[in-house]
């Protein structure tokens, strides 16, 4: 029995290069198809995230011409992770496999056989790689080296150099549900899921057509939802300053006591420094204490799965 591949593609005002992304997609899955590599069962799923656009008509002419092309339309603008979401879910009710890419074609659409490959091989995930950022603006590839180095730093475990083009199996696409969390932040979850992995090496092109969605305002919010779902590390930065702080204020104190015995220093000098770093330090310890527990809290409220099984062999 051959596998059916669900090919995610979620799309966000996107009537510009759809047109060209449809036409290359149904392309090469009538290649797969016909090289006996997936079913003819198989689908591209466009998950239309609110666009103000003609991406749903589009979508619609395509679920007309092409017996591959698919698409659901949320009710508004979620944001790509969400939509991301959306069409795994909804895919994984009739697919065994599934891909997730952008739709700007900026992931390449050649190598979307080297991922079933993966899969055949047993990899439950595999994870699309882009070979170098050349293409990407001085900008963006900085920014991108900076944030992965900040969340290794910060004890999240992401692969390098992998935006959302991935292949996920049904069972793990169903292990991936077990995370309620509605902060969503794929990247940092896939690998939380588990399972054998792979990764599949790409050239990463340029935006084929239109203008990208994830503006500086966009990404900023990205990387800080990024760190704050995954890491409570920022608060335990405030109570270790704290403590420093605090640790300082008592050497100022004998400093300035001493200061005060020898009769160096202004009247009142004293009393206000000490009063100042003591309160200083003692406030930001405080705080990073409440932080610690209110850290422990957002780790409970998630409700992430504490295990996931792969195999069970019972008699
Ligand atoms: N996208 C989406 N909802 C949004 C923003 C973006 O579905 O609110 C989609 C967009 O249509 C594209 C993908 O997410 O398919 C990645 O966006 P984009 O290519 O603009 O990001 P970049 O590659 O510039 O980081
Ligand atoms: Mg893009």
């Amino acid at each position: 029995m051959l596998s059916v591949l669900y090919v995610v593609v979620p799309c966000y005002n996107e009537e510009e290069v759809l047109r060209e992304t449809d036409k290359r997609l149904n392309e090469k899955l009538q290649s797969m198809v016909d090289n006996n590599l997936i079913s003819a069962d198989s689908r591209i799923l466009y998950v239309n995230d609110g666009s103000k656009d003609k991406t749903w008509e589009l979508i619609n002419e395509f679920y007309e011409k092409s017996s591959f092309s698919s698409g659901i339309n949320l009710s508004k603008n979620q944001g790509h992770q969400n939509a991301l979401l959306a069409g795994m879910f909804e895919a994984n009710e009739h697919a065994d496999i599934i891909i997730t890419m952008d739709a700007d074609l900026q992931d390449d659409v050649d190598v979307l056989d080297e991922f079933v490959n993966k899969y055949n091989d047993g990899c439950d995930v595999v994870y699309g790689v882009r070979k170098s950022r050349k293409k990407d603006t001085f900008f963006k590839r900085s920014s991108a080296v900076l944030f992965y180095k900040l969340m290794r730093n910060l004890g999240v475990d992401m692969v390098y150099n992998h935006a959302d083009y991935r292949l996920m199996s049904k069972r793990a696409v169903e292990a991936l549900k077990e995370f309620e969390e509605v902060n969503l932040f794929l990247r940092g979850i896939v690998p939380l899921v588990g399972f054998k992995s792979g990764t599949v090496e790409y050239e990463r092109g340029k935006r084929v057509a239109g203008e990208t969605k994830y503006p500086l305002k966009k990404m900023i919010q990205f990387a800080f939802e990024g760190i704050t779902s995954f890491s409570i590390r920022p608060i335990r930065i405030i109570t270790i300053s704290g403590i420093i702080i605090f640790i300082v204020s008592f050497i100022l104190i004998i400093y300035s006591i001493i200061g005060h015995l020898l009769g160096h220093t202004v009247t009142g000098w004293t009393t206000l420094v000490v009063a100042l770093y003591f309160l200083g330090g003692f406030m930001i310890f405080s705080i990073g204490i409440v932080g610690e527990y209110i850290g422990k809290i957002y780790l409970e409220v998630k409700h992430r799965p504490r295990y996931i099984i792969e195999d069970k062999k019972i008699k």
